[in-house]
């Protein structure tokens, strides 16, 4: 007998489960279903992600409402547009067989009259966000005086996004003796808040220790200097040419940024957050579920309780503000009995956060170094050739065979084995050559040695005489855009396409933090910390071997639409700029990272 079955519940849910290809109940369903079926009961449940909630309230809620009856019985409410598309779907897919069945998901951003429409024709159920949901209600477009059930679902979440009031204002609109459901993966003060406001007596399930990560997630970190989080973001793609990954940042306009940056260095990338209309959004959702994109780059919210399947990394570029967070990040990865891996890009003021994130979710991080150039190659190089191993022949190619081969007739297998991988092995070995080592530690002499002795830093900026600034305009330049006052900058030397500055040291990390991914008329301005003027500038860099040998590279700066002269400074190596836009393979690495400002009046390099 189907494991489900003793859950109680009945076939044509069976079937169902059947077809979705579940065997066994998760711990979550096991427990939750019986419950709700057998009982009418408010109920609190405490599960980490990814451990099948949606079936556990999905479930009992389908068995239990009259699908003879037009009438609103039950209501679900989840925090985001997502979510609510992503509950509503289960729920049709989980009550396929039961006729006469309506589900109406209610979220922002579409057609309210639309929505109005579809409740109109008699829905069952509602999945709802709390905005929008509110203002169907106070428009009477909808009537929930009738439900039976009411879901919370992503409760911690929902209230993290200040929807208490709605909800509040939503559920004095629903039945007193109704049943109450909350689903959370944490449970914070303010859940067990509202558990105690809306709910009566529930019964409490929790499943693991509260607030813990799945077990089938590996955390990992990396100490990365601040202003190099993107190019490890892009080491830890490349040495993972098969990732399939969302990527957290704080802010929308983060979240934004870096994806188009993956974008333009020509990753599938895309981005996801509050900002995008609900058309986008849902765009860059099919994409992603589809795989066309490889790299989901998304704000907390808008990937709530996003379940794609098959997830293999979540990036954290930036660590949440909140480290219960975390688990919700986490949790997109190592679903449905899978394994994942979580990556934190981490600089060191945020190193004590790793503490308290291992904290709550009682697991120790495991400290790793961003691979170096010729790792990401010789990944690179034995991914291809595994492809290539495990690829079926297409027959269509046989009509051009002859040509083809009468072109390598002279070539021994072997010969056209090294010519073959040569291809592609090149692309990431010209880019990756002048690569540096972007781990922390490894620049920490260098760090010590920057700028001037006692207290002031000394910097290095790609701007200068050629770009219309003098010492008293660069001065001011710098201090409006850093929001200093009017000593903070000085020892100002403008060359001619590049300058020189100090501040206090004390604000370093600010002055860093701020021209990370700084653009000013459509160009990126770059600041690092110089060392002594004059000197050799590749002191204490790298770790040895080519990989780090800064010789002077060309770069191709088509951004600033040209090219610099000078080859005075070559200590960052952290460019991201590059002129590889074109976005006609699958997916692409990085080619950036060539040194920075190095005589580059040689002829631009063709990336490819
Ligand atoms: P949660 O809400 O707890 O984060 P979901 O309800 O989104 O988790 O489920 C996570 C994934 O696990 C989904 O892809 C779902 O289809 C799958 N799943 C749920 N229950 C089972 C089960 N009993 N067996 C196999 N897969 C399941
Ligand atoms: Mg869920």
């Amino acid at each position: 007998m189907n494991k489900f079955e003793q859950l109680g519940l009945e076939n044509n849910l069976l079937q169902a489960i059947t077809d979705l290809g579940f065997e066994t109940p998760s711990e979550v369903q096991e427990k939750v279903i019986p419950i709700l079926l057998e009982q009418d009961t408010d109920l609190v449940a405490l599960a980490q992600t990814g451990t099948g909630k949606t079936a556990a309230f999905g479930f009992p809620m389908l068995q239990k409402i009259n699908i003879e009856s037009r009438t609103t019985q039950g209501l679900i409410l989840s925090p985001t547009r997502e979510l609510c598309l992503q509950i509503t779907n289960d729920i049709k897919t989980y009550g396929k067989y039961l006729k006469g069945l309506n589900v109406t998901a209610i979220y922002g951003g579409a057609s309210i009259t639309d929505q109005a429409k579809q409740v109109k024709r008699g829905t069952q159920i509602i999945v709802a966000t709390p905005g929008r949901m509110k203002d169907m209600i106070s428009r009477k477009l909808v009537n929930i005086s009738k439900i039976e059930y009411a879901v919370l679902d992503e409760a911690d979440e929902m209230l993290n996004m200040g929807f208490y009031e709605d909800i509040t204002d939503i559920l004095s609109h629903t039945p007193l003796d109704k049943s109450t459901w909350l689903f959370s993966a944490t449970m914070p003060r303010e859940v067990s808040t509202i558990a105690k406001k809306f709910m009566d007596n529930p019964v409490e399930i929790t499943i693991g220790t509260k607030n813990q990560g799945t077990d089938s997630v590996s955390h990992e970190f990396y100490l990365v200097n601040a202003r190099d989080r993107y190019l490890a973001l892009k080491r830890l793609a490349d040495a993972n040419p098969d990732i399939f990954s969302v990527i957290f940042c704080r802010t929308k306009r983060d979240t934004q940024k870096v994806a188009e940056k993956l974008i333009e260095d020509g990753y599938n990338a895309g981005a996801l957050h509050g900002d995008l209309s609900q058309n986008q959004r849902d765009l860059v959702m099919k994409s992603f579920r589809n795989k066309q994109i490889q790299m989901l780059v998304a704000t907390d919210v808008a990937a709530r309780g996003i379940d794609v399947e098959n997830i293999t990394h979540v990036i954290n570029y930036q660590l949440p503000d909140e480290p219960e967070i975390y688990t919700h990040r986490s949790g997109r990865t190592g679903r449905a009995g899978k394994t994942g891996v979580s990556m934190v890009i981490v600089s060191k003021s945020e190193l004590r956060k790793i503490k308290s994130i291992e904290r709550i979710i009682k697991k120790q991080f495991t400290k790793k170094e961003i691979p170096d150039g010729m790792q990401i190659c010789e990944v690179q190089l034995m991914s291809l050739a595994n492809k290539i191993h495990n690829t079926e022949v297409n027959h269509e190619i046989d009509k051009y065979l002859d040509e083809i081969n009468a072109l390598f007739e002279n070539d021994s297998k072997e010969a056209l084995i090294k010519k073959f991988f040569s291809v592609e092995f090149t692309r990431f070995f010209n880019y990756y050559d002048k690569s540096k080592d972007l781990n922390a530690e490894a620049h920490h002499s260098s760090e010590r040695d920057g700028g001037s002795n006692d207290n002031s830093t000394r910097y290095f900026i790609n701007i200068g005489h050629k770009d219309g600034y003098d010492w008293m305009s660069l001065k001011d330049f710098l201090r409006d855009r850093l929001e200093l006052g009017k000593d903070d900058v000085f020892k100002v030397d403008v060359k001619d396409s590049f300058s020189f500055f100090n501040t206090e040291t004390g604000i370093k990390q600010k002055v860093l933090e701020f021209f990370t991914d700084f653009k000013e008329n459509g160009r990126f301005v770059n600041v690092e910390v110089s060392e002594d003027k004059g000197r050799n500038r590749n002191r204490g860099r790298g770790r040895g071997g080519r990989y780090d040998d800064r010789r002077s590279g060309r770069r191709d700066d088509k951004r600033s639409g040209r090219r610099r002269t000078d080859s005075r400074h070559s200590s960052g190596n952290r460019s991201e700029r590059r002129g590889n836009t074109n976005a006609s393979r699958s997916r692409r690495s990085n080619f950036d990272s060539s040194p920075s400002f190095s005589g580059s009046s040689r002829p631009r390099r063709s990336r490819r």
